[in-house]
Order: structure tokens, then C-alpha cells, then sequence
């Protein structure tokens, strides 16, 4: 089976070997998925710095993968932190830059900032960034409960582990094994549900696009009454007509057959051009452009709504 090369911006080799181990234990446990081969960004060149100038993990991972997305490979990137209920999510995105300086300052810094409080719980968000080489990205976002203890224990893991006391596991990311902290940390579990959705899109890319049905003359006209009683559930805005849009609209006509979208000037297209570039890409049939809205109409075999027979 072809294997699929994915790029990630990481300069840090554990981090790529983290990603690696936890993506080819997802393929092999999923014999029908081509695997996937990781490059990192020593392998294309790349050294430069990335700032890193997002208001949220999922900005900062998406600038981190756009950064990479030139070298002409789907570029993933994750951005991660932890999150401490009692300082408003502080660190958060600044995690590694709290103190300004190294990790072990971080770790005194926490606990300066918590002294002897008692609501210490917090969490380790991950968010990966997926880019694709059209420019069609996703991200998906996962955390790991826990809190904030008033002393170190364990000295394995990283940055603040010795302090985070995991629920899941009922001690520290310092005193777990590598294997038990992928088991349940953000990192693990962000990484496979970016494998799940990954592959996810991937079949749904590979599906042949079902053929539009051709309508009659009365059937548009019936199809076009009913629109009218529609809201647009939709909008196609900034970005024009993206992957993600036409995922969502194609399930929407799974479910309800019938969708109105409205197309946002800032598309730059007018409801026509959206109409006919949805049809195409979800398999619908074009119903009306009218205005700035878009109607598409594609039968559903599981959930019947409209009956056309007869029209
Ligand atoms: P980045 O995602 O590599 O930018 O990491 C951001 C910072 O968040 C790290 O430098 C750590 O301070 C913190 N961090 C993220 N994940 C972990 C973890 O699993 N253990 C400990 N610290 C972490």
C-alpha cells in the first residue's frame, strides 16, 4: 500500500518519535489504511524560527504547519500548554516562556502564583494542525485533567510533570512511564484523534463523488417551494468554498436532502459561482441561486425526506 508522507514542524526529535510511535501504532491497528512516513522539518531544510504570535494552542499550531506547507507535503503541527483553573488558564499558550527562562523556573514560578491555594486543578491542552498542500486545513484539540500539587514528585516527563498530578492515572506525569502518560496525556490523545480524523478525510477524499441527480423542470420547481420555507444553515464566508465546508454541507444533504447556504461577499463569489462549485464537489444537484443564498439538493437513501416521483 502507498504510504503517505506527512511533514512536522518540530525541531524536537522526541516529539517526532512521539508522533511517529502513536500514528504507526494507529495504522497497524487499522490493516485497511495506507501507513503514513513522518518527515521533520531537519529533513526538508528547514531551521528557521516560527513565531508563534496565535491567541489560542489551535492558532499557534496552524501558524506552525502553514510555515511548513510550502515544502509541498500535508505539514502537521502541535502547540500545547497547561492550563491552571485558579490563574484564568494561565500559563496557557505561554507555557514555555512563563518565567523566562528554563523549566525548572516555570515550575517555581506555578507555585509562587498558587501559594497555598486549595482550588489548584488544571489541565494539559494539545491542540495538532493539519495543512494541506491546497490550503485546506483542521485542527483537533484534547486536554488531560488534573492539579497542581505544593511539591515535586517523580522525575520523569518534562517541563511542569513532576507537579501535575494526573486523575487519570492517580499520580504525576513525573512518576508515570513514558507509556502511561501517552496512555492518557493531551499529546497521545490529540495525536490519535488527528489520526482519526486524518484518515477519516483521507476516505472520505478517495469516495468516488456521487452523481448529481438530474432533475425536471416540475421536481426543481417543487424543490424551489420547498426551499423557500427554509433557514440557510450555512455560510460560505472569508475562504471561499473550503474542504471543510463541503465535509459538512455533503453530511447536512445526507440528513436532510435539502440545504440552503448563504454565500457572504466576503467569499468573493456570487451564490451562482458557490452553487455550482458545491454541486460539483458534494455530488448535489444546483436547485436556485437567488440573491446571496444557494440552494443544492442530493437524495439520501438512510434518511428519505423528499419524495420526487410523480412530479
Ligand atoms: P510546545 O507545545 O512544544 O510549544 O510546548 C509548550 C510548553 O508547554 C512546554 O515547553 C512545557 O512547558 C509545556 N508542556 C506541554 N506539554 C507538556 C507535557 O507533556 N509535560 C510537561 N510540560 C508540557
Amino acid at each position: 500500500m502507498k504510504e503517505i508522507t506527512i511533514l512536522i514542524a518540530t525541531g524536537n526529535p522526541n516529539k517526532a518519535r512521539e508522533f511517529r510511535e502513536i500514528l504507526s501504532d494507529y495504522a497497524a491497528s487499522h490493516p485497511a489504511l495506507p501507513p503514513i512516513r513522518l518527515l521533520t522539518s531537519a529533513d526538508v531544510g528547514f531551521s528557521g524560527e516560527i513565531e508563534e504570535n496565535g491567541a489560542s494552542f489551535e492558532e499557534n499550531a496552524l501558524i506552525k504547519a502553514r510555515a511548513l506547507s510550502s515544502y509541498g507535503y500535508i505539514a502537521i503541527a502541535d502547540d500545547s500548554g497547561l492550563a491552571v483553573d485558579a490563574l484564568g488558564g494561565a500559563p496557557g499558550i505561554y507555557s514555555a516562556r512563563y518565567s523566562g527562562k528554563g523549566d525548572a523556573e516555570n515550575n517555581e514560578k506555578l507555585l509562587a502564583e498558587l501559594a497555598d491555594r486549595e482550588d489548584r486543578t488544571a489541565r494539559y491542552v494539545c491542540a495538532v494542525a493539519c495543512v494541506f498542500p491546497d490550503g485546506d486545513s483542521f485542527t483537533v484539540t484534547e486536554s488531560c485533567e488534573g492539579r497542581i500539587l505544593r511539591e515535586y514528585r517523580g522525575r520523569g516527563g518534562f517541563g511542569y510533570d513532576p507537579l501535575f498530578f494526573a486523575d487519570d492515572l492517580g499520580k504525576t506525569f513525573g512518576e508515570a512511564t513514558p507509556e502511561e502518560k501517552d496512555g492518557v496525556s493531551h499529546r497521545g490523545r490529540a495525536v490519535r484523534a488527528f489520526a482519526r480524523a486524518f484518515y477519516d478525510r483521507l476516505s472520505a477524499a478517495s469516495r468516488p463523488a456521487k452523481k448529481a441527480p438530474v432533475l425536471t423542470p416540475s421536481q426543481r420547481a417543487f424543490l424551489r417551494s420547498l426551499a423557500q420555507t427554509l433557514d440557510p444553515v450555512f455560510q460560505i464566508g472569508k475562504g471561499g468554498v473550503t474542504g471543510e465546508t463541503v465535509r459538512q454541507i455533503s453530511n447536512a444533504l445526507e440528513a436532510r436532502e435539502l440545504i440552503k447556504v448563504t454565500v457572504l461577499e466576503t467569499s468573493g463569489m456570487t451564490a451562482a459561482e458557490a452553487l455550482a462549485e458545491l454541486a460539483e464537489r458534494t455530488g448535489a444537484a444546483p436547485v436556485q441561486a437567488i440573491g446571496r443564498k444557494a440552494v443544492l439538493y442530493r437524495p439520501s437513501e438512510k434518511h428519505k425526506k423528499i419524495e420526487l416521483k410523480n412530479r
